[in-house]
């Protein structure tokens, strides 16, 4: 696979094991957020693009459903082999068309990697239990089936990683699989779907339909899908959630956030301090467990007000395929021009302008750009503790004591990460108990679970029950049978 793509490239659907052109007149250019270079165009996909990959995906259903388990795992191996050769490429890929530096691209897509080697234990977490005498005479047992065509709808941050949170388990259970990923940045799926085409799935299995929000809303619709992931921002989550239930989907939607960091007053101020950093502006801030708003006990809020300021004006912002970069280019001009909107509120609303990233300029590069930018003094209320900016924008709390600190972190409406820098076990345990979010952090500045572990917020995050990634990825895609046995002696 070459490494860049031409002007001229257009991205392609992959329905039934082929390459089709969408049909919709509607579409939209994908750039280089770094550069402002045109990348490649990306055609919409209407109802009979979106039809015919239904059938083909419930034609392939039929016989692959049937197909023994340890034969459907065998193109994952082969998937994940294709994915390890290819890190390097899909990578630089992922970097053009998002803008986050190499190596958040490589951790990224081998995060993506984890999933495909999880699912490759299916075998094992598809058995759903039996019982010998679970009643006089009786045996009891449940099997789990698969059941049809499966649709994952992802957002831009991370577009190579979250696809295949979904894919891996879809199939591997026996299941049909579309993905319908962000419109923004589209290529490294497509590129990912290269080798799917060459990992031996079945024709139908695996599938991928390019679009916007009304190939979405075509999806949420349609009476030949049988379930719908999605993860992208509150209101639409909110929207997949309510739309897909109401046409009787299964459905996990998991949304925004707006995450927090307390630092106590026995925490090592240095290391909170880089982690803080770490965690508030890797990919640009462009993350769901970004954790920005930073909560601090009094006692030590100057001396790591000073440590953070530090290593904040450390951050080298550029572009992302160059060396020694912390920080790369925001996903689009709109986006960044909301990022400056949220500074001039914390500005607006007297919080203290610490570090000012909108006097960052990057040479030789004509890309959306932003430095770290740190606020003071910010109280709950005010909008840049409130509202998820996506951005690498960071706010100081001030708090009495760490009772005050949980009760600042469970006024959001959001609940999907926290961490917490203490050297306190007793505040580590209540932290674990008190903290209503769904992804949690001692000593470590973002709590992203590994892939055997489910990935799933609370409150406004998350809409549904099963999350993403591990066991609750099995549970989405299958239903558990029941099976009674008696056999009374006729001889
Ligand atoms: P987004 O909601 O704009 O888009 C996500 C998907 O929804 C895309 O595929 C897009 O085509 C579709 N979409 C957009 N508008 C739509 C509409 N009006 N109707 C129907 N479909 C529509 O999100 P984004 O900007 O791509 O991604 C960033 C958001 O995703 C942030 O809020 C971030 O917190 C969230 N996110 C959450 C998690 C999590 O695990 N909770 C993980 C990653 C990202």
């Amino acid at each position: 696979m070459p490494d860049t793509l031409s002007e001229n490239d257009e991205v392609q659907n992959y329905v039934d094991g082929a390459w089709h052109t969408p049909s919709s007149t509607d579409g939209q250019a994908v750039t280089d957020p770094g550069t402002g270079e045109e990348l490649a165009y990306l055609p919409f996909s209407d109802e009979d693009d979106l039809d015919a990959a239904v059938a083909a995906g419930n034609a392939a259903f039929e016989d692959w459903r049937q197909t023994a388990v340890e034969k459907r795992i065998q193109p994952l191996f082969r998937l994940k082999q294709l994915l390890d050769e290819h890190i390097d490429e899909l990578a630089a890929l992922l970097v053009r068309e998002h803008g986050k530096t190499r190596d958040e691209a490589r951790g990224e897509i081998r995060r993506g990697i984890q999933n495909v080697e999880v699912a490759c234990g299916i075998p094992k977490m598809m058995q759903a239990g039996t019982l010998s005498h679970a009643a006089p005479d009786i045996d009891e047992s449940a099997v789990r089936e698969p059941l049809g065509t499966f649709v994952a709808i992802t957002p831009f941050n991370f577009p190579a990683m979250i696809s295949l949170w979904f894919l891996p388990h879809a199939v591997a259970t026996g299941n049909s699989f579309i993905l319908k990923p962000s419109e923004q940045d589209p290529l490294v799926t497509q590129r990912i779907f290269e080798l799917v085409d060459r990992a031996g799935f079945p024709d139908g299995v695996v599938q991928l339909v390019h679009g916007g929000p009304d190939t979405v809303n075509n999806i949420l619709e349609h009476d030949g899908i049988e379930g719908v992931s999605f993860v992208g921002s509150t209101p639409i989550a909110r929207h997949i959630y309510e739309t897909a239930a109401a046409n009787g989907k299964r459905v996990q939607a998991q949304g925004g956030a707006k995450n927090h960091i307390i630092v106590t007053e026995s925490a090592d101020i240095e290391y909170a301090a880089e982690k803080t950093v770490s965690s508030a502006c890797a990919c640009a801030g462009e993350r769901c467990l970004s954790n920005d708003v930073v909560v601090v006990e009094e006692a030590v809020y100057d001396e790591f007000a000073d440590a953070l300021a530090e290593k904040t004006r450390e951050q080298v912002v550029g572009y992302g395929l160059d060396d020694g970069v912390d920080i790369g280019a925001i996903i689009s001009e709109d986006h960044l021009d909301t990022l400056h909107g949220y500074v001039e509120s914390g500005v607006e609303e007297g919080a203290e302008l610490l570090v000012d990233g909108r006097e960052v300029t990057v040479d030789d590069y004509d890309g959306t750009f932003i430095g770290p930018t740190l606020f003071g003094e910010v109280s709950p209320e005010m909008t840049i503790a409130r509202e998820e900016h996506f951005g690498p924008i960071m706010g100081l709390v001030s708090v009495a004591d760490f009772d005050e600190a949980v009760d600042v972190v469970n006024q959001s409406e959001f609940g999907n990460a926290a961490s917490l820098f203490t050297d306190s076990g007793h505040k580590a345990d209540r932290f674990k108990h008190e903290v209503e979010a769904g992804n949690l952090g001692v000593n470590l500045g973002t709590a992203a679970p590994m892939a055997f572990f489910s990935f799933g917020g609370r409150k406004d995050s998350f809409f549904g029950d099963l999350h993403a990634q591990g066991q609750d990825m099995i549970n989405f895609y299958t239903d558990k049978t029941s099976y009674i046995e008696r056999w009374p002696n006729q001889e």
